[in-house]
């Protein structure tokens, strides 16, 4: 099989279907082609997300293109309605919250210095503005926190599933396939090579394949430093319906937790928690260390919020972030192959920033180049020149 298209996204995940969505949103007519190669996208890092959203970077550019998200977020679910799918992602503008103690307080403070340069709405408070916000948590040892209101989470999957029915509707179309090798002759991409045999030809060809995003660039011969790296995710029962509602919560030590609240009537109120493994060896896993929520986990949410000690039915999941050397994206044609888009290696932040990165791979695609956004930092060939991003508030 041979088929022509005037775009392919590699990876139907929040990244490729945003991508599709305002290409059409924004009156692009040509033929649209998103290779997915898991429809149940049971390994994407978005099914398998915290759905944490935070304009609390100390980038300009990231920080502009979070605000540009979650002004999509706050109408997301109304916005990807009437696809034959009704997403309930729910974005709850609760706020993301860092608690600094001594040892913690010179960065954070140095921090959020340099998010409120970077144009982030952001607010330092100290331990009596803390209180109203988790009245629980025990803040003898802590200095301030960091607050940004702007702030919250949603759920991953419905935002996923919400990107993916909206862009179909509007006239995407989804292959099934894995993307065997991306072809190209004279410096220019042609489209790809499919495991299944088939072909398709297109002028251009987005990478939007997450954390198997250097994968597919070694597919286009390419050398991209993509690593997927496990991130452990825990869901526990609260032992009763919670008074308020947890923004999202960072501990100095590095829990940190969001609300999960019941979806249907009858559902238990809930949280999800994360508790980065800083020794963690890059790899495909997926498995769970389901001991870890005992020794390690629990423990420390419980020394900052007494009353979680009553947690039930803890269970764990694994999913993969997508690594770059700086912890930043790779967006841009790459200058080596023209006509190869890349939108991946978001390096664990990348569900809150898909509704901006949809919006510059749209106008990289149909002008030529990101008007909204000066995506510059991020271009693909950034580790050859040495030209790497710091930002002491990525992961
Ligand atoms: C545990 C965990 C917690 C996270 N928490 C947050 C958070 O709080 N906030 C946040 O913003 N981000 C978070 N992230 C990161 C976020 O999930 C990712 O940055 C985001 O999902 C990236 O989207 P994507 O579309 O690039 O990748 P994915 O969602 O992984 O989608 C990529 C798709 O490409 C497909 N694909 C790959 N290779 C091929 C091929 N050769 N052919 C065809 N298809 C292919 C895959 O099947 C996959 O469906 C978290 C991630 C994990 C794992």
């Amino acid at each position: 099989m041979s088929a022509t298209a005037d775009v392919i996204i590699i990876g139907g995940g929040v990244i490729g279907s945003s991508a599709a969505w305002h290409l059409r949103q924004d009156g692009f007519n040509g033929r649209i082609v998103v290779i997915e190669r898991d429809p149940t996208y049971a390994r994407a890092s978005a099914f398998l997300a915290m759905g944490g959203i935070r304009q609390q970077f100390c980038t300009p550019v990231t920080v502009q293109m979070v605000q540009f998200s979650v002004e999509l977020w706050k109408r997301f679910d109304a916005g990807m309605a009437g696809s034959g799918h009704t997403p309930r992602a729910w974005f709850r503008q609760r706020g993301y919250l860092f608690l600094a103690d001594e040892a913690a307080a010179p960065a954070l403070r140095d921090r959020y210095e340099a998010e409120r340069r970077a144009g982030a709405h952001v607010r330092l408070l100290s331990r009596d503005e803390l209180r109203p916000l988790v009245p629980d948590l025990v803040l003898d040892d802590i200095v301030f926190g960091v607050f940004g209101p702007d702030d919250g989470y949603a759920n991953p999957r419905e935002v996923l599933a919400g990107f993916r029915h909206a862009a179909g509707a509007a006239g995407a179309v989804y292959v099934t396939d894995d993307v065997a090798e991306v072809t190209h002759a004279g410096g220019r991409v042609t489209g790809v090579r499919l495991a299944s045999g088939g072909t398709w030809s297109a002028p251009l060809v987005v990478n939007a394949a997450g954390a198997w995003g250097g994968h597919v660039a070694a597919r286009a011969g390419l050398s991209i430093p993509v690593e997927p790296l496990r991130q452990m995710l825990f869901r526990a029962t609260l032992p009763h319906h919670w008074p308020y509602r947890f923004p999202m919560v960072v501990d100095p030590c590095g829990v940190h937790w969001r609300h999960n609240d019941p979806v249907n009537a009858g559902d238990e109120d809930g949280i999800i928690v994360a508790f980065t493994k800083w020794d963690e060896a890059p790899g495909e896993r997926f498995d769970a260390d389901q001991d870890r929520w005992a020794r390690e986990v629990h423990p420390a949410l419980v020394r900052r919020l007494p009353a979680l000690s009553d947690l039930r039915d803890a269970v764990g999941w694994a999913g993969l972030y997508e690594m770059t050397p700086d912890h930043n994206p790779v967006i841009g044609e790459h200058p080596a192959l023209e006509g190869f888009v890349f939108a991946c290696g978001f390096s664990g932040h990348g569900l809150m920033m898909s509704p901006a990165t949809g919006k510059v791979v749209s106008e990289i695609v149909r002008l030529g180049r990101s008007e909204t956004f000066n995506v510059d930092l991020f271009a693909p060939d950034r580790f050859e020149r040495g030209a790497l991003v710091h930002d002491a508030a990525t992961i």
